[in-house]
């Protein structure tokens, strides 16, 4: 029997990091909190559906998924409305999420992978700086590497000490509440975009989507401020002012819940350690997804981890990982989330602004499947952030575009000089100028 590997919790990239090991002749448990059967959230996702290739999962079957529909996003006064156009070939796929969970699950227990329900974990477990095993409610297990897929505040990420490195805990702006129900359909009025995705509606900081469905309409109400439902009662009559079929009664969800929205973790390995997933925050952090990214890094973790021929998961002989990741899509991650600390300065007259002068154009909102490890994510933010420094007549709004330049520029030399080889005080030093970048009040 190969090597005994962990993975703490049932995240998205744990399991599929654990197919791949466990095909690989590794022993692979993952412990879950919750029941056999009850995972996932009561409503559906969107997600890049090559990022199941790239994990060695085969599609779904196709009565269990429809492509996307183009978003359509407008500016708070609902004045212009910009269309994406996504070529065929990119269209991200929509799945119910527990369809999701139950194809990930049945791939990995046919790969051999053991999954332990109803186990709640506490904390990792550590010898010296190694980290060997998790406490948990149904007593200590311990292995030789534990992959946290524990999520954005996973227990085992939280309770590593302070001398590992690894960040702990989440500044504001760096997560998103979100409430997302599926509403009844007050009316058959035809709506003039069906994905209508709005920007700091009500001159509130944050985004919300009315997605009119034939049976439904889907509400997501995301914001950096904490909210209750009053307010989601509030704010549900002032989208209906603009969307007529939204109904009053939720049908299906009504959950409040939070999404990591900032730049990846700037340590996910250490000695019998790696994080993954939301855990080591690898949403894309304009909008919050993490399927597809959680999905692609298990493949990375996957090969990192059999690459180890002498199995001795080191902080060393996973760095890799977290090099390749970032090579491939966490400095685009990163660049996305300096850019999103400029919109948590913007107000509704800036996004009017934006929008109105043509500033902002459909191309800016296109992205597709492939959006990110393109590399080409610098670029595109700074294309408009150029833009909007030439068109703008707006003397507030202009001082806030520099700082984001600079902010962005530093955070795309920084990734492009994180360490390709292991050593412990180069990676101490790498780390600290990344943290600090997004630290600075620029
Ligand atoms: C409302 C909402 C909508 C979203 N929509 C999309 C979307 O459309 N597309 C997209 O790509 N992403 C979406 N996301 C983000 C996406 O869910 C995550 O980024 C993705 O699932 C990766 O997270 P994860 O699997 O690592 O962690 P999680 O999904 O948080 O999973 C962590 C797992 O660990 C378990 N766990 C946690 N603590 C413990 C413990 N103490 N003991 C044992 N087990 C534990 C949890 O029960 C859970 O099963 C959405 C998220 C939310 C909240």
């Amino acid at each position: 029997m190969g090597k005994k590997i962990i993975v703490a919790g049932l995240g998205h990239g744990g399991i599929a990091a654990a197919a791949q090991l466990s095909a690989a002749g590794y022993d692979v448990t993952v412990y879950e909190q919750k029941s056999e059967g009850t995972l996932g959230y009561d409503w559906t996702d969107i997600f890049a559906p090559g990022a199941l290739e790239t994990a060695g999962i085969p599609m779904p079957p196709v009565t269990k998924f429809e492509y996307k529909e183009n978003m359509t996003f407008f500016n708070p006064s609902e004045t212009v409305g910009l269309t994406q156009h996504v070529p065929e070939d990119e269209l991200e796929i929509k799945m119910e999420r527990r369809d999701i969970y139950e194809h990930l699950i049945n791939h990995a227990l046919g790969c051999g992978v053991k999954i332990q329900y109803d186990t709640v974990i506490d904390s990792p477990i550590l010898f010296g700086n190694r980290v060997v095993g998790i406490k948990t409610d149904k007593g200590d297990y311990y292995g030789d590497l534990i992959i946290d897929a524990c999520g954005m505040l996973s227990p085992v990420r939280m309770n590593l000490p302070d001398s590992l490195g690894i960040e702990k805990e989440l500044a504001p702006f760096e997560y998103i509440r979100i409430f997302r129900a599926f509403y009844n359909k007050a009316s058959d009025e035809e709506v003039s975009a069906k994905f209508k995705v709005m920007l700091l509606k009500d001159n509130i900081l944050g985004m919300s989507w009315v997605a009119s469905e034939d049976e439904y309409t889907d509400v997501l109400i995301g914001r950096f401020e904490d909210f209750d439902m009053n307010e989601v009662n509030r704010f549900t009559e002032v989208l209906r002012k603009t969307s007529p079929r939204l109904g009053t009664e939720i049908v299906r969800g009504g959950q409040f819940v939070k999404i990591p929205v900032r730049q990846p973790l700037s340590l996910m390995v250490a000695d019998g350690y790696a994080a993954i997933g939301d855990s080591a925050f690898m949403t894309v952090p304009l909008i919050g997804s993490g399927i597809a990214n959680s999905l692609r890094a298990s493949k990375i973790l996957a090969d990192t981890v059999i690459a180890d021929k002498n199995d001795s998961f080191s902080a060393e002989s996973l760095w890799p990982y977290q090099y390749n990741f970032f090579k491939s899509l966490g400095t685009d991650l990163a660049v996305l989330a300096a850019a999103k600390l400029l919109m948590a300065k913007l107000n509704a007259g800036d996004v009017d602004f934006l929008f109105e002068s043509g500033t902002v154009t459909d191309d800016d909102i296109t992205f597709g499947a492939n959006f990110t490890g393109l590399s080409s994510m610098t670029i595109k933010v700074q294309d408009l952030l150029n833009k909007a420094k030439q068109v703008c007549k707006n003397p507030e709004f202009l001082k806030k575009l520099p700082s984001t330049g600079v902010r962005i520029s530093a955070v795309t030399a920084t990734c492009a000089t994180i360490p390709r080889k292991y050593n412990s005080d180069k990676v101490r030093t790498w780390k600290k100028v990344y943290e600090k970048t997004f630290k600075t009040n620029l």
